[in-house]
């Protein structure tokens, strides 16, 4: 071996040495690394210093600023409070509900880590949750970005948006009906995102809200997170976990007599004109002079007044700190991000479209409010009791009428209903046409659809003489006679008769657009008819959610007690033969005892489908009505030449 064949040996072999040691002390660094002491940090300040919102999330992005959602401060401290294991967050979109909570899951992963779980309504929010939400947030914030492995390319796609990894914990994301995940992993932390619309019950394992309790079990310093918009008053989970909390509600300083007040819905005072709009579009308001009202002293503040005032969290129920739970509630009028005008039109558009699913949305999401089913439902006697006396066929008020068929073997049952602004309904005619749907005229004999046509040609008069025609007839499909029923649907086109099919279970929409359906005779198609198919389980819980509304107006449903109209204990009976019960983790319908006949709800519920379909332009109805009014000397032959003429015009606006 020459000299210079050892020197260079010898230099590779310490060359190679070092890179050893350079390697052992890079690992050494990165394992020490992540046993470094952490910052004596609060979540609001780690939060102040780091968090970074990411741009496709926040109309501020950039550093966060926990003094731009000042209610947000207490929510955050208490997770830092050892004393705290449980915190209960009651909120309305758009406060900044979520990123408080990524600024808790935040602080935990960089400064006193462990194993977390966060559980979202469903499998498919959790995944969308953390490419939306986490991902972003893990990017742009330093820290996280060089802790969290998860995020680094080349892994797994699906173990990286399920599961992150970090020194010290991992973070789970699930789904609140995947049991498997619920049940596996011990974990420290537990954030619960909208619990409202969790699943009842985790795959037939129980409530999943315990089931995650249980993994909590063996950790003295843990964390449970619930947040949530509310829902219905006493199914709501979230506001259930409030009321075991402190109870705190974000209060401001009245200006005038000091007292510490919550600002909600109750307390807001506005006026607000409808802005008329072009035909078909939705109604739209104008509002103005927006005050708030101190329910002490009586005495208003505008909206700037109040969002400058002092503010502080005031508790109900302070004992429930001792048990280690604090609560607290939320709603949009502290948000920074939206003026009171904004949430007052959004709540005006709801109930203007009378839609109760809208109201409750807005009810929930933005004024912070459970939304209240209206009591039991009323027994047959209180509803006939509630009847009222109609001074004409046709009340004021009704703006339009449909009516609903229901088919039997020996007869048709129907009923023609009036539909006001703001869901208001009148009942006007309930009755039976005795006769088989299959039977065709004979001499001497009508049909029971030549019959049906007298209510459908029928001009129903209010008492200053103007009338309404029946814009939509709905006839069920089902039973023996489905054919029939096609084929004298579809001879009736013209006066918008169609056939419909009820389908029954949970998240079928109540209306969608027809279908073509052969029209069958003899093993042969003989023709076409359109064939609705009617969510019949969402129109009865409309229905019975609109007949708990005590007072008329919007959303009340009006009954006549005339001679004639049918309007009896009969009907009373059918229309509340069924009431939604909880069976296992599934909301069904089920025939109350003692109530046999269901006609009565059917025909109401076609009835109903009918109008959500029809869709009328009530303003413009109205106006017709009036203009009309105002040729009052006009022959009346002139006047019901109007009438039809504004009806079949009407018709070129139905996409039917
Ligand atoms: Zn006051």
């Amino acid at each position: 071996m020459t000299q210079k064949k050892t020197k260079k040996t010898a230099r590779k072999a310490d060359q190679l040495r070092q890179q050893a040691l350079a390697s052992l002390n890079r690992t050494v660094k990165k394992a020490v690394a992540s046993f470094k002491a952490p910052e004596d940090l609060s979540v609001m300040e780690w939060s102040d210093k780091y968090r970074q919102l990411s741009p496709e999330n926040s109309a501020e992005p950039g550093r966060w600023r926990t003094s731009r959602t000042p209610y947000l401060e207490e929510p955050m401290n208490a997770f830092t409070d050892p004393k705290v294991h449980t915190i209960v967050v009651v909120a309305s979109s758009q406060v900044g509900k979520t990123e408080m909570e990524l600024n808790m899951l935040g602080y935990e992963i960089d400064i006193d880590p462990g194993p977390a779980m966060w559980v979202t309504p469903t499998a498919e929010n959790a995944e969308d949750f953390s490419k939306r939400r986490i991902a972003p947030m893990i990017r742009d914030t330093k820290p996280l970005r060089k802790k969290v492995s998860g995020s680094a390319a080349g892994r797994k796609a699906s173990n990286a948006i399920l599961k992150k990894k970090y020194p010290g914990g991992m973070l789970t994301l699930t789904g609140s009906s995947s049991p498997a995940n619920l049940a596996s992993v011990p974990a420290r932390y537990v954030f619960g995102d909208e619990i409202d619309r969790w699943a009842t019950d985790a795959g037939g394992e129980g409530d999943p809200w315990s089931l995650l309790e249980a993994r909590t079990a063996t950790f003295y310093n843990r964390k449970m997170v619930m947040v949530s918009t509310p829902t219905v008053k006493g199914r709501s989970r979230i506001a259930k976990a409030f009321d075991t909390g402190t109870r705190e509600y974000w209060c401001v300083q009245c200006p005038h007599c000091g007292e510490w007040v919550f600002v909600e819905f109750d307390n807001i005072r506005f006026k607000h004109e409808k802005i008329q709009v072009k035909t078909g579009g939705d109604v739209q308001y104008r509002v103005h002079d927006v005050v708030f009202c101190c329910p002490e002293c009586g005495c208003i503040s505008d909206e700037q007044t109040i969002k400058h005032a002092p503010h502080e969290w005031v508790a109900e129920n302070p004992d429930a700190y001792q048990n280690g739970v604090r609560s607290f509630w939320i709603n949009a009028f502290s948000s920074p991000w939206m003026s009171w005008e904004h949430i007052i039109l959004r709540f005006l558009e709801a109930s203007g479209n009378g839609d109760p699913q809208k109201l409750q949305t807005v009810f929930n999401t933005l004024l912070g409010k459970l939304w209240e089913d209206r009591g039991d439902l009323a027994t047959d006697d209180e509803m006939i009791e509630r009847r009222e006396h109609y001074g004409a066929e046709l009340p004021d008020g009704v703006l339009a009428l449909t009516m609903g068929v229901d088919t039997q073997d020996n007869r048709l049952e129907y009923e023609v209903v009036g539909y006001g602004r703001f869901n208001e309904t009148w009942g006007i005619q309930k009755g039976v046409i005795m006769g088989s749907p299959g039977v065709p005229d004979l001499p001497g004999k009508q049909s029971v659809w030549t019959r049906l046509d007298r209510l459908i040609d029928k001009d129903w008069t209010f008492a200053n003489g103007k009338s309404l025609r029946i814009s939509v007839t709905f006839v069920d499909s089902g039973g023996h006679y489905t054919q029939d029923v096609y084929e004298q649907c579809a001879r009736r086109l013209n006066k918008r008769v169609f056939a419909i099919k009820g389908k029954g279970g949970e998240g079928i929409p109540f209306t969608k657009a027809p279908t073509k359906v052969d029209i069958v005779r003899e093993g042969r198609a003989v023709g076409k008819a359109w064939l609705y198919t009617i969510g019949v389980d969402a129109g009865k819980e409309r229905i019975m959610k609109a007949l708990k509304i005590g007072d008329p107006g919007p959303g009340y449903c009006h009954f006549p007690d005339n001679a004639g109209r049918s309007y009896d204990g009969a009907f009373f009976n059918g229309l509340l033969s069924e009431k939604l019960t909880l069976k296992g983790t599934r909301w069904t319908w089920e025939k109350i005892p003692g109530h046999q006949r269901n006609e009565p709800l059917d025909c109401r519920n076609y009835a109903n489908a009918a109008e959500q379909l029809l869709n009328p332009n009530f303003d413009r109805i109205e106006n017709e009505l009036r203009n009309e009014g105002t040729e009052t000397e006009a022959p009346r032959p002139t006047r019901r030449k109007i009438i039809k003429k504004q009806q079949k015009r009407r018709d070129y606006f139905d996409n039917y």
